[in-house]
């Protein structure tokens, strides 16, 4: 696909004609809020901030929302179960490159035989555009895992080069944005240069880093399922499951079913759930699989650098560092026990 350039005025111009035109149901952005960040609303361009360095949550909450009703039902003798998949059109600015793969990885989970229709719709109707992290947060070792940049995963992805974005379209979908919307023009052989220069630049502003290849994870893990780091690291785990919580490829949910008042109706919702709560692996006899920190914290080192890389060819965790900055003992980042991990071994 080709690269353009768009002048950061025009972009924000663009940002607006997108809200004040209505063709989609939401302009969605990173936004700022006591010095955090987070993905909201756009009612106009001067809300969006495109150099953050991490939001709150990431924005697989568009695809996965936190509760979502999946079936609705009438009580009696015809229950009539009605599935529900609705999405409304959407337009995502600011996606880093680390979420946008930790959201292939997601994909790659629910589309999974049966495809899962509510992921799937709004995937279909969301145009996405990303933005390259120029400013890493202090936790994140995404270059480390690879994925400082990615050439995947979107519409449209900016590069901040100074006055100016260079834009890369990834789809049909996002060239037709940028010519019905933006005024870009063709990116020059100078504009890429500094695009190339930016992002080099970027990659000396991590703090966090692996210690050995992202592929030899799954190999020492492997060889350390008795290793002390696992009951040292986890000792002082509060089981809060925050650090799942704030995780873009963690995709585990509970579904529950609900009554109205009434009697007469319900429906079926599911909701995130984390495997680092007490009971997330209790089943209906009472017995659970990992009772201990211990287990539960060994099972989510796994479950990210191993069992989901083993099943979908794509590693379970980005290195975006919202764990360790989530984790009130600061024991959650995976990087930091795979080192240790790598030390022992
Ligand atoms: S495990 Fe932590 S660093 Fe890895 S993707 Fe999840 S939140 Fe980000
Ligand atoms: S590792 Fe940290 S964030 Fe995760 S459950 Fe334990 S205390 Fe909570």
């Amino acid at each position: 696909m080709e690269d353009k350039v768009i002048s950061k005025a025009d972009f924000s111009s663009m940002v607006d004609r997108l809200i004040q035109e209505g063709e989609y149901d939401s302009i969605e952005g990173v936004k700022t809020k006591d010095g955090k960040y987070f993905f909201g609303s756009l009612t106009n361009s001067g809300e969006l901030c495109l150099d953050y360095d991490v939001t709150l949550l990431p924005p697989k909450k568009y695809f996965l929302p936190q509760r979502e009703t999946v079936i609705t039902f009438r009580q009696g003798e015809r229950p009539a179960p009605e599935p529900v998949a609705e999405a409304s059109s959407v337009v995502l600015i600011g996606v880093h490159p680390y979420d946008l793969k930790a959201m292939e990885l997601c994909e790659a989970v629910y589309s999974a035989p049966p495809a899962d229709p509510n992921l799937m719709i709004r995937k279909s109707k969301t145009v996405v555009i990303g933005v390259d992290c120029l400013n890493p947060n202090p936790q994140s070792f995404s270059a480390s895992m690879g994925f400082a940049t990615t050439e995947s995963g979107y519409d449209l992805m900016l590069t901040d080069i100074g006055d100016s974005y260079v834009v890369s379209v990834g789809t049909d979908r996002g060239a037709d944005l940028l010519a019905r919307y933006g005024r870009a023009a063709d990116a020059t052989a100078t504009n890429l240069a500094r695009r190339d220069e930016v992002r080099e630049m970027s990659l000396g502003r991590y703090e966090k880093s692996l210690s050995m290849p992202a592929d030899e994870i799954p190999a020492i893990l492997n060889e350390t399922w008795d290793s002390r780091v696992f009951a040292e690291k986890s000792e002082v785990c509060l089981s809060c499951g925050s650090c799942v919580m704030v995780c873009p490829t963690c995709v585990c949910f509970d579904v529950e079913d609900t009554v109205a008042l009434s009697l007469d109706s319900g429906e079926r919702y599911r909701k995130w759930d984390s495997c680092m709560l007490t009971d997330f692996a209790k089943v209906a006899t009472g017995e659970n699989f990992r009772e201990d920190r211990e287990s539960r914290f060994r099972h989510r080192m796994h479950r990210k650098g191993k069992y989901l890389l083993e099943r979908y060819d794509k590693p379970g965790c980005v290195g975006c560092g919202r764990c360790g900055l989530a984790c009130l003992v600061d024991i959650a980042l995976p990087a930091d026990t795979y080192n240790l991990l790598k030390e022992a071994s």
